[in-house]
């Protein structure tokens, strides 16, 4: 995958930059896989490509072995259906005029045409799955904290039982205990619905601890890869190794 910019501001020139440099990167069908970088190094970037949600300036993009631009209508809607997102900020992500129970309901509704007891029931099943009161639903995204927000968001993510799900810093505006109580639901949650995950941080505690296999991507590329996570005691990358003597 390639990608570049065209460099933003007031006196914006048509100078672009590159973000994503000949990056390679598969995603193994139920693991969990961490991505590590810098602020600034491409990652979210990188999350968005996956996701469709836009594209690349050169490379494929491939969701169980096929190119996305080669699936059809009702392949493409597997694929969208397949692969959900939780943002890090989502206060601002989600939309402050619907409730929280509309908020999960969105991806349902988008493809599936349920009845409305039905959904509820859904909405009241995945509030409980999250650690929520069924009462929950009614409030505002306003209404709630910010680890009891990415619980909400959570929730929508695997409403459809998602293949994938993109965690773009998903847990990192949240404070050390809280982090840690939506890192186990997240992770009880991967196992009981075999989901792959491609969780991106910038904080190597987090991805240490969650990861079956560590990526570490620096200026736009990958600089290291594991199979496993045993293999991490090799990394030589000096990033890499300055973010590990920070944390011993
Ligand atoms: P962080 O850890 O801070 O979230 P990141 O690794 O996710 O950082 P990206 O958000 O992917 O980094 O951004 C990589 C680079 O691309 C940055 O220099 C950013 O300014 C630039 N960039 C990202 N999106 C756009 C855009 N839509 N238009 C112009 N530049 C962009
Ligand atoms: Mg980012």
């Amino acid at each position: 995958i390639f990608k570049s910019y065209r460099r933003g501001g007031l006196f914006g020139t048509r100078e672009r930059i590159s973000v994503l440099k000949d990056i390679h990167l598969g995603l193994e069908e139920g693991a969990c896989v961490g991505l590590l970088g810098r602020s600034g190094c491409g990652k979210s970037t990188l999350g968005r490509i996956a996701l469709n949600l836009e594209p690349p300036d050169a490379g494929q993009v491939f969701y169980q072995g096929r190119r996305l631009e080669t699936l059809n209508r009702e392949a493409y809607r597997e694929y969208r259906r397949n692969a959900q997102v939780v943002f890090q900020n989502s206060q601002g992500a989600t939309n402050p005029r619907l409730t929280a129970g509309e908020i999960i309901a969105e991806p349902i509704l988008n493809f599936e045409n349920p009845e409305k007891k039905a959904l509820r029931r859904r909405v009241d099943e995945l509030l409980e799955r999250v650690g929520l009161a069924s009462a929950d639903a009614e409030k505002s995204p306003r209404q709630f904290s910010g680890g009891e927000l990415q619980r909400i968001c959570i929730a929508r993510a695997i409403a459809l039982s998602p293949r994938l799900i993109v965690l773009d810093e998903a847990v990192s505006s949240l404070d050390m205990l809280i982090q840690a109580r939506i890192i186990d639901l997240l992770l009880e949650l991967q196992r009981e619905l075999k989901m792959t995950y491609l969780f991106i941080s910038h904080d190597i505690r987090v991805l240490l601890k969650v990861s079956d296999r560590l990526v570490v991507m620096h200026d736009g590329r990958l600089v290291e890869q594991s199979l496993d996570m045993e293999a991490v005691d090799g990394f030589t990358h000096p990033m890499f190794t300055r973010l590990l003597e920070a944390i011993l």
